[in-house]
């Protein structure tokens, strides 16, 4: 696990974050993100460590929304 390179906040630049779940009806973890824990910004939702940080970083190369 220790391997797992995740990117600062897409929001904040924070390098703060926290790996968050809901447990499914078996007691497994079936929902998973990533949470930024200085502005509270949620990461999409995948069923797996690798896919959220996947996502999560995915995140941070999308170009800002600026209103032109
Ligand atoms: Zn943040």
């Amino acid at each position: 696990m220790s391997n797992i390179d995740v990117k600062p906040c897409p929001f904040c630049g924070s390098d703060l974050y926290i790996f968050n779940w809901i447990d499914g009806p078996d007691g497994e973890p079936a929902i998973r993100w990533v949470e930024c824990m200085k502005c509270g910004s949620s990461g999409p939702e995948k069923d797996t460590i690798p896919e959220i940080v996947a996502a999560w970083n995915a995140a941070l190369r999308q170009p800002c929304e600026v209103p032109a």
